[in-house]
């Protein structure tokens, strides 16, 4: 595929748009802006409505509003019970005055300086003070700020760092939108967009960022056209996807198990489960098929997923075949290494490791063992597909996936060597509606159940004044040996304060709680070989207690580890703390999990102020103590928050769905399934109009690379 010159132009740096600094761009990058294409995607969230702005004096209780005012005080203080800080910001417009009011949220104070105007967004309530807003969204505005400026405006909201204020996030996306706009073309032909009653898309992303003063109806149908067309790259890739697997440059045959699997098989400590054995035999009959397998295999956290993949990948080895497994992370890819070495030295299979920071020598030694004949398994992260060529006579990929999705397809359609046998794990449960969006081009597997005699976890909801006493468990389970998590959320959109957060934790327990255990930290911003020290130290058993973030989210599997006190979790979506959970219980011992829930709780009067009711984070945490269904867990969290938020991609780079919600949008999704299979044969006719099918390799090449390569497309 040639790339077009609108590609082309797409994926220029947003540095090259004016106004943009170096400095600028590293920021947006931070947000996941690398691109202009990054920029137009990067859909606003909310929108603020300026379209009845009033003054103090105006606002009525109970009643939606949007609040102008100069900031006259901002304080922080800690109330009376403990761990309860407050800070309290007054503004002032026309002699009136309303407060602010923020519960554990003390950098907000920073954020406020004496005289800066601002917009107070949220609901007024009542209280002995007077009127005021418990957790209002603000807006910062600038100094020449007037509320007649703004009057009737509607202005998008973008998620952004801390260090991008959102007026100056507006600007530089509505540049980079201004730029790129003109390039981002319409892929639908006319006829079938007035069938779907399908807006244009470039106009639709115009709308999108800028509706201005548009209405409601208007920002709806632009925002149904980016839903469809979000849909329609995935369907359109699943559709390609399946034509590549009926290509016929497929190589691998596999034998039927020999000695090496059964002898793999009386060296486990445990015989496997019948989930995994009919799992197993799945794979065993794709990996038989003359056509190639691509599989997802979908199991929690802990129910065994990683012995299939090593039984699959020994069946491609005892067959004279190499087999890669890739993880999502370097930590996970030295676990797999660690263990599958175990195992393989017993039976004289050979295990590669080639990570990106190796060094040159290392490197080379990997490369060398590569071509000396004698097969092996390889191991390392996702960016192996990017030298697949250089591993010869590949026979089973296995990718282990997690939150990123769509690795395994991407990696097909740009590939135009051989097609080896692919398995897919995923520990995240993927909701049905879901799967089939972003999975319709493969078969699914699903480990129900964990391996039996695994000890339940049990889960608790507590307020953090029951702190002292989780501490006390927590010592009283190391005194029997086991060990603990202590985990922080994210309390920001940045990765700064949570580590900030696990620092300070750290701090505190080592040397106030647990002055004589062995306590642990790692977080995202420690250096690399720190942080794998202190996975190290966990996993060997030299630290009890190990404080950290959501890093150890993925994979990590150390079995005497018995308790995770999660802090304010109430900031994690349910699959967010649902993966957590999944690294305790891994072993034979009771387990236990305690979230700790800082939502201010329903008419709590703390200093005199009415805390209104914010019970919903309650309710979701609820579901967690009450089942360990993680479908039923997913599902729940993606009815309540989308897809985007349930599997946390903002965070791990490459966006899913940025506006697509498949359990909510079923009409969108159903009518992009209709059209791409329109287009494709619009183009397999050769009835598409030269304009549009330009566009359409831009679009498809900006979802899945540039390079790949469709028999027939
Ligand atoms: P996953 O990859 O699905 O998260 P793992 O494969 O890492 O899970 O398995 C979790 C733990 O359970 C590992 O310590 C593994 O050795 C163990 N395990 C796997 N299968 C069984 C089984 N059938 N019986 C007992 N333990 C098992
Ligand atoms: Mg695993």
């Amino acid at each position: 595929m040639a790339k077009t010159p609108d590609y082309e132009y797409l994926l220029r740096p947003v540095s090259s748009v004016k106004g943009i600094s170096e400095r600028r761009a590293s920021l947006l990058a931070r947000c996941g802006v690398g691109t202009l294409y990054d920029g137009l995607t990067f859909y606003p969230f909310r929108y603020e409505d300026y379209l009845n702005i009033v003054r103090p004096d105006q606002l009525k209780e109970n009643t939606e509003a949007l609040c102008y005012g100069r900031v006259v005080s901002a304080k922080s203080e800690t109330t009376h019970l403990k761990r309860r800080k407050v800070v309290t910001v007054v503004i002032e417009n026309a002699g009136g005055y309303v407060k602010g009011i923020w519960f554990n949220q003390p950098w907000m104070k920073e954020r406020f300086k004496e005289g800066g105007k601002v917009l107070f967004h949220g609901v007024a309530r009542f209280s002995s003070y007077g009127l005021n807003f418990v957790n209002p969204d603000v807006v910062y505005l600038d100094d020449d700020f007037h509320p007649d400026d703004y009057e009737g405006r509607r202005l998008p909201v973008y998620h952004s760092t801390e260090n991008i204020a959102q007026g100056n996030m507006r600007r530089f996306i509505s540049d980079i939108v201004g730029e790129a706009l003109p390039h981002f073309k319409e892929y639908l032909p006319a006829e079938l967009r007035r069938e779907y009653s399908l807006m244009d898309i470039s106009e639709a992303v115009k709308i999108i960022h800028d509706p201005q003063n548009r209405s409601e109806e208007e920002l709806l149908q632009a925002k149904r056209r980016l839903i469809v067309d979000e849909f329609f790259v995935l369907q359109f890739g699943i559709l390609l996807t399946r034509r590549i697997l009926q290509k016929e440059n497929y190589e691998a045959r596999h034998l039927e198990p020999g000695e090496l699997i059964k002898k793999f098989l009386s060296i486990l400590p445990f015989k496997l489960t019948e989930s995994q054995l009919s799992v197993l035999s799945e794979i065993k009959r794709d990996m038989l098929s003359p056509h190639p397998m691509h599989r997802l295999l979908q199991g929690d956290v802990g129910c065994g997923k990683t012995v299939v993949a090593a039984t699959a990948m020994l069946m491609a080895v005892e067959s004279g075949y190499n087999a890669v497994i890739m993880a999502p992370t370097e930590i996970l890819a030295r676990q797999h290494y660690l263990n599958l070495s175990k195992w393989c030295e017993k039976l004289g299979v050979d295990v590669l490791l080639s990570l990106g920071g190796m060094k040159a020598k290392e490197k080379k030694a990997v490369k060398e063992r590569m071509e000396s004949g004698r097969p092996f398994i390889l191991i390392g992260t996702h960016s192996l597909l990017f030298m697949r060529e250089e591993i010869p006579n590949l026979g089973l990929l296995v990718i282990d996936e997690q939150h990123k999705f769509g690795v395994a397809q991407r990696a097909l359609l740009r590939d135009n060597a051989n097609i080896p046998d692919t398995l897919v794990m995923t520990a995240t449960p993927i909701p049905r509606s879901l799967a089939m969006t972003l999975y319709g081009h493969m078969d699914i597997s699903v480990i129900k159940k964990p391996p039996e005699g695994r000890m339940p976890v049990m889960t608790y909801v507590v307020t953090p004044d029951r702190l002292e006493k989780v501490w006390a468990f927590i010592r009283k389970e190391v005194q029997e040996g086991r060990q603990a998590y202590v985990v922080y959320p994210r309390i920001d959109e940045s990765e700064k304060t949570e580590s900030k957060a696990a620092a300070k934790m750290y701090e505190e327990l080592s040397k106030n709680i647990f002055p004589d255990l062995r306590v642990g930290l790692v977080h995202g911003r420690l250096g690399k070989e720190e942080k794998e020290q202190a996975m190290e130290d966990f996993r060997t058993g030299r630290t009890n207690v190990l404080v950290c973030t959501t890093v150890i989210e993925v994979g990590v599997d150390v079995p005497n580890a018995s308790v995770m006190v999660i802090e304010d979790a109430q900031r994690f979506g349910l699959a967010q703390l649902h993966q957590l959970r999944g690294r305790i219980g891994r072993g034979k011992y009771a387990s236990y999990c305690v979230l700790v829930d800082n939502t201010p709780l329903e008419g709590e009067k703390e200093e005199g102020f009415y805390q209104p009711l914010l019970m919903t984070a309650n309710k979701r945490l609820e579901v967690m103590a009450r089942t360990s269904d993680g479908f039923e867990i997913a599902e729940a969290d993606m009815e309540q928050r989308g897809p985007g938020e349930v599997f946390g991609e903002k965070q791990s780079g490459q966006p899913l769905l940025l506006i697509a919600n498949p359990s909510r949008d079923k009409r969108e999704l159903s009518q992009s399934a209709e059209l791409a299979r329109k287009i494709l044969e619009d183009y397999d006719a050769k009835k598409l109009p030269p304009a549009e099918l330009e566009n359409l390799y831009t679009r498809i090449a900006l979802r899945y690379g540039p390079e790949f390569t469709i028999p027939g497309f």
